[in-house]
Order: C-alpha cells, then sequence, then structure tokens
C-alpha cells in the first residue's frame, strides 16, 4: 500500500517489523506474479532469487495422491518465500519510493481530532514517547487489526482452525514441493523452505482434543509420522531441533464487519483473514493493499471520500464472498471422515 502511495503523498509506515522478524506463511501463488508487474516490482523481485514452488501433492479428497504441476498452470512457478527477507524488502521498496519508516514498539492509540479531524496516533521508539499526525490512516496490523478495534470493530471469526507448526532441517537435497494431507481431525501441510529447512504443520481445530499434539512439538511430530504418506515425506527431515523452531497459531477465517470508515482503511489480514488452505493470504495483502492506495489516491485528489470508500468496502464485499464459496467447495471434496467434528462442522456450517 505505502510504496503505491509513497511517489504521490507523504507517507509513514510505523511498524513493529524487524528485519528479523519471523512471520508465517511463504507459498506465494503465482497470480502475485501480475501484481508485482502491476506495482513495478517484478524486476526487483526476480532479483531476490525466491525459491520456486513447481509441485504440489494433495491427499485431500482420497488416498491417493493428486498432483499439480505448476507447467499446466499459465502464470507459471509460484514461490516458496524466504519470508522475512520478502518483508524487509517490500518496506525498503516503499522506502526507496519515499516513504518514511518508523520502527517502534507498535501502535498504542490512534484517535480522531475533532478540531481538525486529522488522526493522532501514539508510540515508543526506544522508551521514548511519539505523536504522530496523519490525514489517513490504513491499518495494515495483521490479525490485531488494530486500529479498527480501537474504532469498536470486532472481526467476526468464521471458525476455529489453529495451527501446530515447526520447522526441521531437511536432509535430501531434492527439489521438492508442497504436500497437503487430509486426516480425520484436521489437515496437515509441509514444505521445503529456504536454507534446507522443512515446515510441517498441522491445522485443527483449537477447541478440540486434537489442538493438544498441536501444541506439543514432539505429540505433533508423533501424530504426523501415523500417516504413512506424511511420514515417507518427513524422513529425510532431522526435527531434533525443534525446541528451538516451533510455534502455535491461530489460524481461522475471520472478516471485519466493516473494512473502512472516516479517513481510514483496512487492509490484509487486519480487514479479513483466509484459511491458509487457499494460499492466498499474502496475495490478498498485496491485493487489498494496492486497492487501498488507490482508493486514498482517488479520494485526496478529488475531495470525494465517501465513494472512494464505498468502492473499496464493496470490493473487500465481494472478495469476502467469493472467498466462502471457495472455502465451502474445498472443504466439501473431502468426505473420509463424515462423522468427524472438525469436517462436520465444514460441511454443515456448524461452528
Ligand atoms: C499458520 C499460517 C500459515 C500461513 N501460510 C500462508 C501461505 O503459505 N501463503 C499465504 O499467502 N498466506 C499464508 N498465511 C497468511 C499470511 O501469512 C497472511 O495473510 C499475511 O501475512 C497477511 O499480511 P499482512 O501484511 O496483512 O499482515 P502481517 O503479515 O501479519 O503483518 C502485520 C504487520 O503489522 C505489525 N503490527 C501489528 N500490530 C501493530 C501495531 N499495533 N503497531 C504497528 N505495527 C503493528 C506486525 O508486526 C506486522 O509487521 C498463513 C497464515 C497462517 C496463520
Amino acid at each position: 500500500m505505502a510504496l503505491n502511495l509513497a511517489p504521490f503523498h507523504k507517507v509513514l509506515i510505523v511498524t513493529q517489523h524487524s528485519a528479523t522478524s519471523q512471520a508465517v506463511g511463504e507459498s506465494l501463488p503465482a497470480a502475485a506474479s501480475r501484481l508485482l508487474k502491476d506495482m513495478g516490482l517484478w524486476s526487483s523481485f526476480l532479483e531476490q532469487d525466491h525459491q520456486p514452488h513447481r509441485l504440489s501433492k494433495s491427499l485431500w479428497g482420497s488416498a491417493e495422491p493428486y498432483f499439480n504441476d505448476s507447467i499446466r498452470n499459465l502464470d507459471g512457478d509460484g514461490w516458496h518465500l524466504d519470508r522475512a527477507r520478502f518483508d524487509e524488502w517490500l518496506l525498503q521498496q516503499a522506502h526507496r519510493r519515499g516513504a518514511g519508516i518508523l520502527r517502534c514498539s507498535g501502535l498504542s492509540a490512534a484517535n480522531l481530532d475533532p478540531t481538525d479531524q486529522s488522526w493522532l496516533v501514539e508510540t515508543e521508539v526506544d522508551g521514548r514517547r511519539i505523536h504522530i499526525k496523519a490525514n489517513w490512516l490504513v491499518d495494515a496490523t495483521g490479525r490485531k487489526s488494530f486500529i479498527a478495534k480501537r474504532m469498536g470493530l470486532t472481526p467476526q471469526a468464521e471458525d476455529k482452525l489453529a495451527c501446530g507448526w515447526m520447522i526441521g532441517r531437511d536432509l535430501s537435497n531434492a527439489e521438492q514441493g508442497s504436500e497437503i494431507h487430509a486426516e480425520r481431525d484436521g489437515w496437515w501441510y509441509t514444505s521445503v523452505l529456504p536454507n534446507q529447512q522443512r515446515l510441517l504443520a498441522f491445522y485443527t481445530d483449537a477447541d478440540q482434543p486434537s489442538a493438544k499434539d498441536a501444541h506439543k512439538p514432539n505429540a505433533l511430530l508423533r501424530r504426523a509420522q501415523q500417516l504413512p504418506d506424511l511420514a515417507q515425506t518427513i524422513l529425510t527431515t532431522d526435527f531434533s531441533d525443534i525446541a528451538a523452531k516451533h510455534g502455535f497459531c491461530s489460524a481461522n477465517s475471520a472478516t471485519l464487519p466493516q473494512y473502512a470508515g472516516h479517513r481510514w482503511l483496512a487492509a490484509g489480514d487486519a480487514a479479513m483473514c483466509f484459511d491458509p488452505l487457499s494460499s492466498q493470504g499474502i496475495f490478498n495483502a498485496l491485493y487489498t493493499g494496492l486497492a487501498a492506495s488507490t482508493s486514498i489516491h482517488d479520494a485526496l485528489s478529488t475531495n470525494h471520500f465517501q465513494p472512494c470508500i464505498d468502492d473499496y468496502s464493496n470490493a473487500l464485499a465481494n472478495i469476502w464472498q467469493t472467498y466462502l464459496n471457495n472455502r465451502a467447495s474445498w472443504y466439501q471434496d473431502q468426505a473420509r471422515w463424515p462423522q468427524s467434528e472438525f469436517w462436520l462442522r465444514r460441511t454443515s456450517a456448524i461452528t
């Protein structure tokens, strides 16, 4: 968002992000190349040399593997991003186009000044309190939706999906893609990561007994080893250092009841979070960021704020509806455990 607005307006990115932040999510679909081209980032992105994502294997609707090769995709290969490097690169691209970057402890307050209708936001840098005045605010704080929540909005959750993940050292040296394996209480995702690492992630509902396994790396690994195909894939991964690299986080689908308002917009996960099964989260953050920058630029150029806010809100509402329809059809394709609470919730819309 910031990098698209920065050539035309004074933009400040207020971020908690550091160059070494560990963000989850690494698979970028090939269609993102279109957005990167639209934003004038394509050649610089290619120079980053992220690992191509060519092959995906899934054991979803049946125990027979299904292979998807990017050779059949008109957009070509996707990528396994080095996510920390990708996020930092985006920040630097915005900076090169003129955006300021304030690395701080995070926003602690955001209030509209009734006298001149500007925003007053507050943060701390090295223990020093800082106040910033802005005409527009964009909430890009991810699942925290910090600014939207300050305005009294509560993200509406569609489900209770959570993820237990761990990263091991991949000893195979083979070029491998990603895999999805359905099981009775959820599904698994595994993929090679840059620097000879492998991610193993288990998705289940946070209120189900299976979530206990997702919390504990040893239990997670034992559970993965009970699925013969998955066990085979992770055979060449050394998870002995798992204490250092594992986590548990929310991965549910959620949306704000309102995406924009008086001089503010929400973009990316702050506006709507997708099930990681979609692999669309980063794409959507880029897309809504681009749309947000267009709306703000139009609002400031025409001085007609409301139509721009309405267009943006309608576009996001359409994305959300399309996403919900797609999500329902992905889960309905999997009918192997009709008695399982996890799958019942997704096929009968009971949450
Ligand atoms: C387990 C899991 C796996 C996933 N896998 C994939 C995948 O393979 N592919 C994919 O495309 N998507 C995936 N996603 C989704 C993807 O990670 C997100 O959709 C994407 O990161 C959204 O980007 P964002 O910029 O909106 O939010 P984020 O990446 O969450 O960035 C938000 C930023 O805001 C900062 N921030 C937060 N609070 C404040 C504050 N108060 N003040 C200032 N800054 C603040 C944070 O530090 C962070 O830098 C996955 C998600 C999960 C949970």
